[in-house]
């Protein structure tokens, strides 16, 4: 079994964490004279540094202890994170599955970690050959694995991810931004398991927060007291602890709107699939269609002009197109102009 100590940074192990105010009092009632804060107002106090009564809540509704729970400003905050735990700046490596989510490699840079980047293959599934003779590495310290990912909308074959935590002996992190949309079952249930797994969501897909930046880490509570010792302060702030709280309380409504976005995407890939332009519609478990068409930059450019954004991914996958499905009235007017796209 893993043993998470051995892989965290010695700065970080040996590191004494910033002691706020908030942690050596925490009540929530009495004559407040610690922080410095200004004694008037509504949002003049610090918010509290470790979002118990979201993580309370949060905990409730994946069925999952508050101690494995940790929240970033975004799951951007919480792979940033990651490298800056258990990988030494110009030592260490990280490894991702390509074409993915691009924070991971810009992350990475920004620590001065090297990146790994090995290629899906072309149904965009793992080829376990090509990872395993990369265990031995003993620089490597962190594989991140998108499912569903991003840009392509697929979701991970579940025996090949759990190979790769069982036999890797570093940290494993798994991105389910997209798993809501999704019918495939999460990797959460192995987190207790597998200690070096991190699996990684958001509250910024399907429960329509984006503006707020909540991320969340689910994991072994002896990896989540890393992340809690890194993090600044205050990383959640109250207006944004209370919104996703308020998420949580009218999750029907967000149930309703996944199962709406979902129905869409399906008529969505239907209307795409008929189109002269179109080469193909990949399968999506996500919010998202991968498209393939004729080409991609110039139908890209001309649905600007009608003011109509995608995403053009062909410099990662040729000729593609990455489509967020949006309302049923927005979804119609790209249909009705990808229609008028003379090639
Ligand atoms: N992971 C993936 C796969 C994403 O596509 C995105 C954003 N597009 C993120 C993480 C970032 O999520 P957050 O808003 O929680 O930082």
């Amino acid at each position: 079994m893993v043993d998470i100590k051995k892989l965290v940074r010695e700065n970080v192990l040996n590191l004494t964490p910033y002691s706020c105010a908030r942690d050596e009092y925490t009540g929530t009632t009495g004559i407040f004279m610690d922080a410095n804060e200004n004694p008037y107002g509504n949002l003049n106090r610090y918010p509290d540094p470790y979002q118990k009564e979201l993580k309370t809540a949060i905990s409730k509704f994946k069925g999952i202890t508050r101690e494995k729970i940790f929240l970033g400003n975004g799951s951007d905050e919480v792979i940033d994170l990651c490298f800056r735990i258990f990988c030494s700046p110009g030592v260490d490596k990280a490894l991702t599955f390509t074409p993915t989510y691009g924070m991971y490699e810009v992350s990475a840079t920004i620590n001065n970690i090297k990146v790994l980047n090995v290629p899906l293959n072309e149904m965009f599934q793992i080829d376990l050959q090509n990872v395993i003779p990369l265990f031995a590495d003993r620089n490597l310290k962190l594989i991140f694995i998108c499912s569903p990912n991003n840009p392509t909308g697929n979701s991970m074959n579940f025996s090949d991810v759990e190979y790769i935590i069982k036999n890797f002996s570093g940290i494993v992190v798994i991105d389910e931004a997209y798993i809501d949309f999704s019918d495939k079952a999460s990797f959460l249930g192995l987190i207790d398991k597998y200690p070096n797994l991190v699996v990684m969501q958001t509250f910024s897909k399907a429960f329509g927060l984006a503006a707020v930046r909540v991320g969340i880490a689910f994991s072994d509570p002896d990896t989540i007291h890393f992340f809690n010792k890194l993090k600044p302060p205050y990383n959640i702030s109250s207006i944004n602890q209370k919104a996703a709280l308020r998420k949580l309380d009218k999750i029907e409504e967000d149930n309703e709107q996944v199962d709406k976005i979902k129905e869409e995407k399906t008529r969505l890939s239907a209307n795409l699939q008929k189109m002269r332009l179109t080469e193909k519609v990949y399968p999506s478990d996500a919010n998202f269609l991968l498209v393939k068409v004729k080409n991609a930059t110039y139908i890209y450019n001309t649905l600007v002009k009608k003011n109509i954004i995608v995403r053009n991914r062909s410099n990662v996958i040729d000729n593609c197109l990455r489509i967020t499905v949006g309302k049923k009235s927005e979804n119609d007017r790209l249909i009705k102009t990808l229609k008028t796209i003379e090639l």
